[in-house]
């Protein structure tokens, strides 16, 4: 499938939504602005691609809201080289994002289909992640700690403690945390056993869920 001048214009359209919206993030905007969204989803939902919406994906999980994509990119503040590591690959739309940013990034999903489909897709279309793993984002990815960022993209009911200290000291974790309603948190972590704690409003995610199957 191809990326046409109207997908590129209906691209640049959203990106003007997101600028509206309150997304100030010039590097974030670009990579938007660039990700060939449309190809990210099934072949079904490719006229929605480009609304500001999220939309079903395999194995019942769902693509993010651009915007949701956008916020929780600009909170991370990634600089490039930075190594990043994300919980919930599910389509890789917010991968394809950090990999624009220059970060390095590890990706890890519970979902197999989605794991499958996802680390043999991306890398189709140009973006290479370090890692994608098959596993539990709740354990976090020790042997590759510490992260410069990390990012959930699934609602966490609580804050996984392997997360918090698998943190570079000054790095930042996005995890929208709560049941029904998450909200959006950002910690950074200041010192080995400091962190500071920000809250930017309700999100709807996904569940995060334990263990594997
Ligand atoms: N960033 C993705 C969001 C997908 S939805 C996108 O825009 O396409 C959230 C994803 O988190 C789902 O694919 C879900 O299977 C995954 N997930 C839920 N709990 C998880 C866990 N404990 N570990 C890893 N991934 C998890």
């Amino acid at each position: 499938m191809k990326d046409t001048f109207k997908h590129q214009g209906m691209r640049q359209q959203l990106v003007e939504t997101l600028i509206n919206k309150g997304i100030k993030d010039k590097s974030v905007l670009k990579a938007i602005g660039k990700i060939p969204r449309h190809l990210f989803m099934d072949s079904g939902f490719i006229d929605y691609a480009y609304q500001d919406k999220a939309f079903p994906i395999a194995a019942d999980q769902t693509i993010s809201q651009p915007y949701t994509v956008a916020f929780q990119s600009e909170l991370l503040q990634v600089q490039p080289g930075d190594t990043v590591l994300e919980i919930g690959t599910g389509s890789g739309y917010q991968t394809a994002v950090l990999l624009e940013l220059g970060a390095k990034v590890y990706s890890i999903e519970r979902q197999h289909e989605l794991f499958k489909k996802t680390s043999k897709f991306l890398p189709k279309i140009g973006y290479r992640a370090k890692k994608f793993i098959f596993g539990d984002g709740y354990k976090g990815l020790p042997v590759e700690a510490p992260f410069q960022s990390i990012i959930v993209t699934a609602g966490a009911p609580y804050v996984p403690n392997p997360l918090l200290s698998q943190l570079a000291i000054g790095g930042r974790l996005v995890i929208p945390v709560g049941d029904d309603v998450q909200v959006m948190t950002l910690f950074i972590r200041k010192g080995p056993k400091d962190f500071e704690k920000h809250e930017f409003g309700d999100f709807r995610f996904v569940p995060m869920l334990e263990d594997k199957n």
